[in-house]
């Protein structure tokens, strides 16, 4: 069996926790630097119609009249929560597969004599009960089900299991095929071109090799899974990234290379930073940049030729930020071209190795950069993110992090331990 337990409205009630004042106000969670909603509670979805991915200006002036409670995210805090939240899952079962910052799936012997709509309702109260954190419960014999199920449970009391076939395929006729796993809006609309319209229709469809030619082969395993043949395994050792990218589009277009440069060292210092917080060091190094153009003079065909990229490998795999700067700098130089202005721009790290590599005979590690690169790693996880950063950068940082509404670090910061009172 598999239990699917996602928690509602994740981010928002992250905030909510330690924030006993909000328990009966709306809450939307911005992205990074403000610009759009990432999470919002039930009420702000459905009532006042503003959607995940939605631009903050868009919506602003709506939150504000709803006195609706608006936060910056705050990673730090929801990571934290996020382990609390599959510790006690790990209590159910030794075999427990974090899916996402706010989803697991436990897996468990399909016991005859369980009665399993009563064991998700247990977890989801032990859940609130210690955590405080609403979560829904989805259980069914496949992945792929108890995901369906886990969307049933949301609109409903919070826990869903069918224990008979019919009971399912009866609310599987109202649902649509959008709501399956890996059925997005385009795949959704080719499925009803054969006349698949629900879960129902996806389920019963007979023609295997049309669904293979319709939704690539992943679409037919999903197909399996739901009339419960199980293709997904539970995945308990999730493989470490094998890339880290960081972009951005801008604001406002950007022609001046000394502007570039210091956004793109902004990018390389937090690509570096997560690639040590996962331990690895990478050998490939790209950056990126997408042209603006303007609609006049931009024939369809020309659309390609608006990103440009390049990239390096270095012999030395690396995490050191100093070394990842020059080099990306460098590798800016060669692509950038006077007159042009550019929307956005990126990195990326890739050939990601999780391993001690041996040194090679040339090259050795710059010991000095990576004892700086230590200390400001400390200072910065101590006193707060980037307090501390190369010069390159600078001018960016604090544009680059716009958090105006960002709660403080109840979790991961002495200063900001909250204060009964
Ligand atoms: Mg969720």
């Amino acid at each position: 069996m598999f239990i699917l337990v996602d928690a509602n409205s994740f981010f928002c009630h992250c905030e909510k926790l330690f924030r006993p004042d909000l328990a009966n106000r709306e809450v939307v969670v911005l992205s990074n630097n403000d610009g759009c909603v990432v999470s919002a509670t039930r009420k702000v979805k459905q009532e006042l119609g503003i959607k995940t991915g939605q631009p903050f200006f868009e919506i602003k002036e709506q939150c504000r009249k709803n006195n609706v409670a608006t936060f910056s995210s705050n990673f730090s805090l929801y990571t934290k929560i996020s382990k609390r939240m599959s510790d006690i899952l790990k209590r159910y079962s030794n075999h427990v597969e974090v899916y996402s910052i706010d989803e697991s799936f436990i897996m468990l012997p399909n016991y005859t004599n369980l009665d399993w709509k009563e064991f998700g309702k247990e977890i989801k109260d032990e859940v609130e009960r210690i955590l405080g954190m609403p979560v829904s419960v989805g259980i069914a014999k496949t992945k792929a089900l108890s995901k369906i199920c886990n969307h049933i449970a949301k609109k409903g009391s919070g826990v869903c299991y069918f224990s008979s076939d019919e009971e399912m395929d009866n609310l599987f006729s109202n649902l649509s095929v959008k709501e399956i796993w890996g059925i997005g809006k385009a795949s959704a609309n080719k499925l009803r071109m054969y006349g698949i319209k629900t879960v129902l229709d996806f389920k019963n469809y007979k023609n295997q090799n049309n669904i293979k030619k319709i939704i690539t082969k992943v679409g037919l395993q999903v197909h399996q899974e739901l009339n419960g043949e199980i293709c997904f395994s539970l995945n308990e050792n999730p493989k470490a990234r094998k890339s880290i990218m960081c972009s951005r589009t801008f604001s406002k277009a950007v022609y001046d290379l000394k502007d570039l440069e210091r956004k793109v060292a902004s990018f390389i210092t937090n690509a570096a930073l997560k690639l040590r917080n996962e331990k690895g060091k990478t050998s490939c190094i790209e950056i990126f940049l997408i042209k603006k153009t303007y609609q006049n003079d931009l024939e369809p065909t020309d659309r390609i030729s608006n990103f440009v990229s390049k990239k390096i490998k270095v012999e030395l795999a690396t995490n050191n930020t100093f070394s990842l700067i020059r080099i990306s700098l460098a590798l800016l130089k060669e692509i950038f071209e006077n007159a042009s202005s550019y929307k956005k721009a990126g990195v990326i790290l890739s050939n990601i190795s999780h391993e001690t590599l041996q040194l090679s005979l040339f090259e050795q590690e710059n010991e000095k950069e990576k004892k700086i690169t230590n200390v400001v790693d400390q200072i910065n996880a101590r006193l707060g993110r980037d307090l501390v950063y190369s010069a390159a950068c600078l001018g960016e940082k604090e544009e680059f992090y716009k958090q105006d509404y960002c709660s403080p670090r109840y979790l991961t910061s002495w200063d900001d331990l909250p204060v009964a009172g």
